[in-house]
């Protein structure tokens, strides 16, 4: 199934579960390089300032439009002027959506306007928008029960994300098929568009997009997200008796363009053709400015990397940092990445992704079970004193863009970071630098250096 957004790495991470054994004590000198990192990364502060100029160079960067294009170049000088080597930007095809106007109001007694967005990928509706009744569901069960009495209507999915998960990537991950597939079960009943509750628990006015889903096989119809503040309303609404909607989406799908992944490498200092692959996703979402999703992966990939070189730490093997192209709706960076350096993918020794945002580390997801899983737990033991010595094995792939290569049997890594906040701003429009803590992002840089100073020194 295709991976489109965070939810599947946060899916598995919820799904791990092997305990290693409990570890001894950490090497004196492994301890003293993982101190000296973090207390370098808070000194600097380099971590926030890198990201204001990511997101001051591109802050809208979705896939296709202007702004990508900005980041990769914005990367790339970035890799350029931190010295690394073989920068260059990978070039794969990438999707065009353009959002459009967008706009949603309640007809008649209860004429209110609502605080929707464009589900991305969606279609638009006809010129003029449409107007229909609205019929209010918590399940694609209770959809199809409704049969055809849900043709011709907006059905309205609203079950919200639950609450009691302590979880927030699984709470995410039960409530996300109603925007993945929504408008998939509302064609199948003959409806004429989706409107999905916004994926979050917070209930507030800010919609939040994210990617949606058709089958060839089933007639397309626009969907689009409401705020949660506004969803509860239209419920309400719904109890007092029959509410019409006009629904405005302007959205386009253009053909494909040229996007690029941004690559550079610090050149390894024994075996420079063994490669440990670092990074995070390149776009980001319309609405906001991607700063936690996924603008603080890549920056954890960045400042990492200048990190070792400030400590004047020299990885065995070459570190490769890559900022991928079009992870929240396609996945071509990531294929891209995996199809051209297949013939090389024997000699990645791991891979190490940060996406779930700019919070203080926690530790790591791994794909890594068994005995293989304690040895590397025993190494990033120095991990603890820094709050950050969670290691969660068996984790599959640990982040979309990396998940090509653990399906070629690389090892790969995740940076696991405290979320319980990033479902609050996740693809709206306040997912913005404001959000983003300069010492936890600066922590979570100085787990990513560590980390891979010891995967590229085996
Ligand atoms: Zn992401």
């Amino acid at each position: 199934m295709l991976r489109l957004d965070c939810r599947f790495f946060l899916i598995a991470l919820a799904a791990a579960c092997s305990t290693p054994p409990p570890p001894t004590a950490a090497d004196p000198l492994a301890a003293a390089r993982c101190k000296q990192l973090v207390e370098r990364a808070l000194a600097d502060n380099q971590a926030i300032t890198l990201l204001g100029g990511l997101l001051q160079a591109a802050p809208k960067r979705l896939s296709g439009s202007p702004g990508s294009d900005a980041a990769v170049q914005w990367s790339l000088a970035t890799m350029r002027a931190m010295g690394l080597v073989n920068v260059r930007a990978e070039p794969c095809l990438v999707p065009q959506w353009v959002r459009g106007e967008e706009r949603a109001e309640l007809l008649g007694q209860t004429a209110q306007p609502l605080r929707i967005t464009a589900l991305g990928g969606s279609i638009g509706t006809p010129d003029g928008g449409l107007e229909a009744e609205v019929v209010e569901v918590r399940s694609f069960e209770q959809l199809r029960e409704l049969g055809e009495k849900a043709r011709g209507k907006i059905v309205f999915f609203n079950r919200p994300m639950p609450r009691a998960l302590r979880s927030v990537g699984q709470a995410y991950g039960e409530a996300v098929p109603q925007r993945s597939n929504g408008a998939i079960e509302a064609g199948k009943v003959g409806a004429l568009a989706a409107l999905v509750r916004s994926v979050t628990t917070a209930i507030d006015g800010n919609p939040h997009t994210g990617a949606m889903h058709y089958d060839d096989a089933v007639a397309k119809v626009p969907a689009a997200a409401i705020a949660t503040a506004d969803a509860e309303q239209l419920a309400k609404a719904l109890q007092r008796g029959p509410v019409r909607m006009k629904l405005v989406l302007g959205c386009t799908q253009g053909p494909d363009v040229a996007g690029a992944n941004a690559v550079g490498e610090l050149a390894g200092s024994v075996t420079p053709e063994r490669i440990v692959v670092v990074g995070g996703h390149l776009d980001a979402w319309d609405l906001g400015d991607g700063a936690h999703d996924d603008g603080a992966g890549c920056i954890h990939a960045l400042e990492a990397v200048r990190l070792l070189q400030a400590c004047g730490i020299r990885p065995r093997c070459t570190i490769r940092v890559v900022l991928f192209a079009n992870e929240e709706n396609g996945l071509r960076g990531a294929r891209a990445y995996a199809d051209t350096h297949r013939d090389e993918l024997g000699k990645h020794v791991a891979a190490l992704e940060s996406d779930s945002g700019g919070f203080a580390p926690l530790g790591l997801t791994t794909s890594l079970r068994d005995e293989a899983a304690a040895a590397m737990q025993q190494k990033l033991l120095p991990l603890q004193d820094a709050n950050a010595g969670t290691f969660l094995t068996g984790a599959g792939g640990c982040g979309a863009d990396i998940g090509p290569l653990h399906n070629a049997g690389v090892a790969c890594f995740g940076l696991l970071v405290n979320s319980q906040r990033y479902f609050d701003h996740h693809h709206t429009a306040i997912d913005t630098l404001a959000m983003v803590n300069e010492r936890e992002l600066a922590l979570g840089a100085a787990v990513v250096a560590y980390t891979l100073s010891v995967l590229a020194d085996g």
